[in-house]
């Protein structure tokens, strides 16, 4: 028996080629800022700076060739939407009083007029326990969510920067007591690789879904730094001499990608002209998922 799968397949893909096309019908691709006038959106947090000037650009009308959307990205982000509507309509039901997709709007300095950036939070619950708490949902793939709670002994990586920092914007905007980084995997993982005191347990809930908590003094750090960041970002587009650098805050402070079809950096001493570290985002993965990647190659560092 030939075990290869069908190399011309003709069901899958037009079942599919339905679905993308009502998708794509739908207005799924296009997202709307979240407050007209703001200059950064919560949900750009922790990208590669450069990434954030394309999209600010972008928004503000400048038009340039953006990646294709693959089927195959769109598939991946309507899973991670239907599990978000799940849980949106458990939650309602577990804590009646909770604010779903809230509006969140930050200005830079305390009492300012200027809107600076918005977003929307994906859930505030008010507890007598533990005051108000902001929740960031992601939806995870089997294997991330294995990486970020631990795989088979590795230490775990918990959530991405990314999502640190959009859910602590989030909360600063709400004055959030704590931040909550909620994980749902979209496949449960097994009992046997669970970390204590969860492991062997096959009724432990975090065979699907883990937390991270944040108090304010921990995620007010995040949220400052990012908004730091942002708005040196929006002040360099704003001038329009020069391009945002293409690093992120995963990086070393002062490196660079310098291959982005490799997603590979490097950091560089100017005093002695030497390279003093190098690294791959992502295994060589992190480019791959942005949309001005051709934009970035013909502009350059
Ligand atoms: S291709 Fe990479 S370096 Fe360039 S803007 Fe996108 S994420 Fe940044």
């Amino acid at each position: 028996m030939n075990n290869e799968p069908n190399p011309h397949p003709v069901i899958g893909p037009a079942l599919l080629q339905f679905w993308e096309d009502k998708y794509i019908e739908g207005g799924h691709d296009h997202r709307e800022m979240s407050i007209k006038g703001a200059s950064f959106r919560h949900s750009w947090a922790g990208w590669c700076a450069r990434k954030i000037e394309y999209a600010l650009r972008e928004y503000r009308g400048e038009e340039f060739e953006t990646e294709a959307i693959a089927m195959a990205d769109r598939w991946r982000m309507e899973m991670g939407t239907i599990v978000h509507d799940y849980w949106q309509a458990a939650i309602q039901h577990v804590f009646p009083d909770a604010e779903i997709e809230h509006i969140t709007k930050l200005n830079l300095q305390e009492g300012a007029d200027d809107l600076f950036s918005a977003g929307h939070g994906d859930c505030l619950i008010h507890s007598e326990q533990f005051g108000k708490i902001a929740i960031e949902l992601k939806s995870r793939n089997g294997f991330g969510y294995k990486m970020d709670i631990g795989n088979k002994g590795s230490d775990p990586e918990g959530p991405a920067s990314s999502a640190i920092r959009q859910g602590a914007l989030n909360a600063m905007a709400v004055d959030a007591d704590h931040l909550v980084v909620l994980h749902l995997s979209l496949e449960s993982v097994s009992p046997g690789m669970l970390p204590q005191p969860h492991k062997g347990n096959k009724f432990s809930p975090m065979r699907m879904t883990a937390e991270w908590w944040y108090p304010k003094e921990e995620y007010m750090k995040f949220a400052e730094h990012e908004l730091a960041r942002a708005s040196a970002i929006v002040g360099i587009v704003n001038a329009g001499a020069n391009h945002a650098p293409r690093s992120t805050p995963d990086m070393p402070a002062g490196a660079r990608i310098v291959d982005p079809m490799k997603s590979k950096w490097e950091l560089w001493d100017h005093k002695t002209g030497l390279m003093t570290q190098t690294g791959q985002l992502w295994n060589g993965k992190f480019c791959d998922y942005c949309q001005y990647r051709d934009k970035c190659l013909e502009e350059g560092l």
